[in-house]
């Protein structure tokens, strides 16, 4: 049940003393690099006068702009001939964050990786497709080691053409699959173009899912196209990638491999810690990484502690699903609007289909919000007046939920550009606000 036995499943008095071990490693290795080096002198902190994991809150954040800023090298704590492998951000806000690993951080990475799959289920007889890009980005060879080191069958088949995707997974045998949601709702629909009337004829029994937000409801409806069960992982390049936590077998929040990062929830405002259980933003510090340790990164990521004990007997603790990110709410008419509320909403109405969008504009310099929706083939009767019923009923369930009015406004499937990466899902045409 436990790939690592004694890591997973250690007393919490252990994993502290663990943990304060390794962090005062990672203090005096940050020093070598020249950001650190200046921002702990600057702060006043010498590394060895940390004694407590209490003591960590005397340590600044650190900030996506930090690494913009000392990019490419200035957080390297290692000779340059120590690095092996960097990896990238999706650069969805300017510059790329780079990050670099020696051998020991791929290899610590791979554990982790190993580690979440093995507690999700998967085992050596399982075959494993990696449907996520190889490259930069931290999905695909991320993911592919860990697996590996499970001892499975592993296809690097990278994102997209999910004629080839079809066609890997009959001819292998696979099982297990690591793909973005957006991806797996687009395959869904895909498939029986290619002679396989039903999806869950394709015997996937796994499917990893992460890379973007997505809600329970999407989970439930990729679980139920592909009789598969979905296991949530979550990740950040920053943080190595793909399982810094993950779901086990419970299925019920991801436990945060804490052997290998401390974690904060703050208050993203005031930046003070929250009792445990309250939503804030998750900061986390990298305690086994060697080639650029990160100390307090705020991931502008939202989530709360899950406090209660697992019943599967890991220490770790579980984070909830992540419920946005403090930079993608959206603020429209005064109104802050998560994207991932209005997916919560319409994958709750069975007529909508996979995909949705929406399109912020100004009219008569009022914010205006309109969703797409892309609804299922059987939902388009030809009867306007029932599509019309639809239409205000998704504005009406909308706005009840958000607190805000938009327009719907229904769309054909493949209406809106289907995405093989991650989805765009916000449109905003208001101009600079
Ligand atoms: P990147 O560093 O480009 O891989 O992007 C990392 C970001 O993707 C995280 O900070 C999250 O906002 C998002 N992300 C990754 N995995 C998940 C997940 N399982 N659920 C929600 N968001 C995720
Ligand atoms: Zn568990």
């Amino acid at each position: 049940m436990y790939l690592h036995p004694h890591l997973e499943t250690m007393s919490r008095r252990d994993l502290e003393a663990l943990q304060l071990e390794r962090l005062q490693r990672t203090l005096a290795l940050a020093a070598e690099a020249p950001f650190y080096r200046e921002r702990l002198a600057s702060a006043g902190i010498e590394p060895a006068r940390i004694r407590s994991l209490a003591d960590l809150r005397h340590i600044p954040l650190t900030s996506k702009d930090d690494l913009r800023r000392s990019y490419p090298k200035g957080m390297l704590a290692v000779a340059e001939e120590d690095v092996v492998r960097m990896h990238a951000s999706s650069g969805t806000t300017g510059k790329p964050t780079v990050i670099f690993h020696t051998a020991h951080d791929l290899d610590a990475w791979t554990d982790l990786v190993a580690r979440s799959l093995y507690a999700a289920g998967m085992r050596r007889r399982d075959v494993f497709q990696n449907m996520m890009t190889y490259g930069l980005f931290t999905g695909g060879l991320g993911l592919h080691y860990g697996a590996e080191r499970v001892g499975m069958l592993v296809i690097p088949a990278s994102s997209g053409n999910s004629k080839r995707q079809v066609q890997l997974i009959q001819d292998f045998g696979t099982t297990a699959v690591h793909i973005t949601p957006s991806y797996a709702l687009h395959l869904a629909q895909e498939v029986p173009q290619f002679g396989v009337a039903d999806p869950r004829d394709l015997g996937l029994k796994f499917a990893v899912m992460g890379a973007e937000p997505y809600s329970i409801g999407t989970a439930r409806k990729i679980e139920a196209a592909f009789g598969a069960k979905v296991f949530n992982c979550y990740g950040l390049s920053e943080m190595n990638g793909p399982a810094v936590a993950f779901e086990c077998a419970e299925r019920n929040g991801m436990h945060l491999w804490e052997d290998n990062y401390i974690l904060e929830i703050l208050d993203p405002e005031t930046l003070e810690p929250l009792p445990p259980g309250a939503k804030g933003e998750l900061v986390l510090t990298t305690i086994n990484r060697t080639g650029m340790p990160i100390l307090r990164y705020r991931t502008k990521d939202l989530t709360r502690i899950l406090p209660e004990p697992c019943p599967c007997g890991r220490v770790h603790q579980r984070i909830e699903r992540i419920m946005g990110r403090t930079d993608d709410m959206l603020i429209i008419g005064g109104v802050n609007v998560f994207p991932s509320q209005v997916e919560h909403v319409l994958m709750e109405l069975p007529e909508v289909g996979s995909t949705y969008q929406i399109v912020l504009t100004k009219e008569n310099c009022l914010d205006r919000m309109t969703v797409k929706v892309e609804l299922r083939d059987p939902a388009f009767t030809g009867n306007l007046a029932q599509l019309h019923a639809l239409q205000k009923r998704i504005e009406h369930e909308l706005k009840s939920a958000l607190l805000l009015t938009c327009r719907v406004k229904l769309v054909e499937p493949g209406d809106i550009p289907p995405s093989q990466g991650k989805a765009v899902r916000v449109v905003d045409e208001r101009g600079g606000n």
